[in-house]
């Protein structure tokens, strides 16, 4: 069994006896499973991002998507079953929400990049990003698989390029390809990555104070709840905008900097659903 459940809470299992997992878990899910495996005495050091090009982000069906690509790594490629990269990035389902697939257990190690395999874990967005830059979900799940890499394994979430060390790294970085993408900024993509994971006022903390403000307040404190939920899906927006609505700045003018943002990430993500 791979997980269990007490009180309503998911408690995950040891599962790196085995090679290939073909498991989805969600965003909140992965820590949480990443941090009771067993990644060994000699685990991966560093990490590197790519993008699938083929399956993209339309043509993906799920795990027989995922068992397609691991047999055409072993029939056409000639490696190992259930050997390729550790992690993907995509729904578990046709139009689900976004998640990540472990395919290979990342105790073991996999394939993707000549000569930088050997305790290095591989992610995979399924994405084709020579067409279009990764949007907010997908470098949410790489700013939430390099914190739990992190926390697990003390990859720190520096940018490593062409020389081997320490931290993160993009395929083209170390191969004749464009990996992950040629409209994809490895910069940005990094930044994504550095970016903290939890917000700064959580939103009960912010209920719990909300009777004690003023009508006004209270409009402002409505706007914090909206920001961080833009936040959460785009991840790297400025956090000195709840500082200005802390301080009392003017409404008008946070509601301002507020639309701004809403239109960059709506831009990419339609998802927002803001009035
Ligand atoms: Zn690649």
């Amino acid at each position: 069994m791979a997980e269990r459940k007490s009180g309503g809470l998911v408690a995950f299992v040891d599962e790196s006896h085995k090679l290939f997992l073909g498991r989805f878990l969600t965003f909140d899910e992965f820590p949480k499973w990443l941090a009771v495996q067993n990644l060994g005495s000699k685990p991966a050091y560093e990490a590197s991002f790519h993008h699938t090009y083929i399956p993209d982000q339309h043509s993906w069906n799920g795990r027989s998507t995922l068992d397609g690509v691991f047999r055409y790594y072993r029939d056409n490629l000639g490696w190992p079953s259930g050997v390729g990269p550790h992690l993907w990035v995509a729904p578990k389902y046709k139009g689900g929400p976004v998640g990540i697939w472990v395919a290979t257990h990342p105790r073991h190690d996999g394939i993707a990049v000549a000569g930088s395999n050997h305790r290095r874990i591989h992610t995979e967005v399924v994405w084709n990003g020579d067409a279009r830059a990764f949007g907010p979900d997908q470098l949410k799940a790489l700013r939430i698989i390099a914190h739990a890499l992190k926390d697990k394994l003390g990859i720190p979430l520096r940018y490593t390029g062409a020389t081997k060390g320490q931290g993160w790294f993009a395929h083209r970085d170390r191969a004749s390809k464009s990996c992950p993408g040629r409209a994809n900024s490895t910069a940005k993509i990094m930044a994504a990555i550095q970016s903290p994971l939890a917000p700064v006022i959580s939103t009960q903390e912010i209920g719990g104070v909300l009777n004690m403000l003023s009508v006004e307040e209270q409009g402002l404190a409505l706007w914090v709840l909206k920001l961080q939920r833009i936040d959460q899906i785009a991840g790297s927006y400025d956090r000195h905008i709840l500082m200005l609505k802390i301080d009392g700045a003017p409404a008008a003018a946070v509601e301002e900097q507020f639309e701004a943002k809403a239109r960059d990430v709506a831009k990419e993500k339609k998802v927002l659903g803001l009035g």
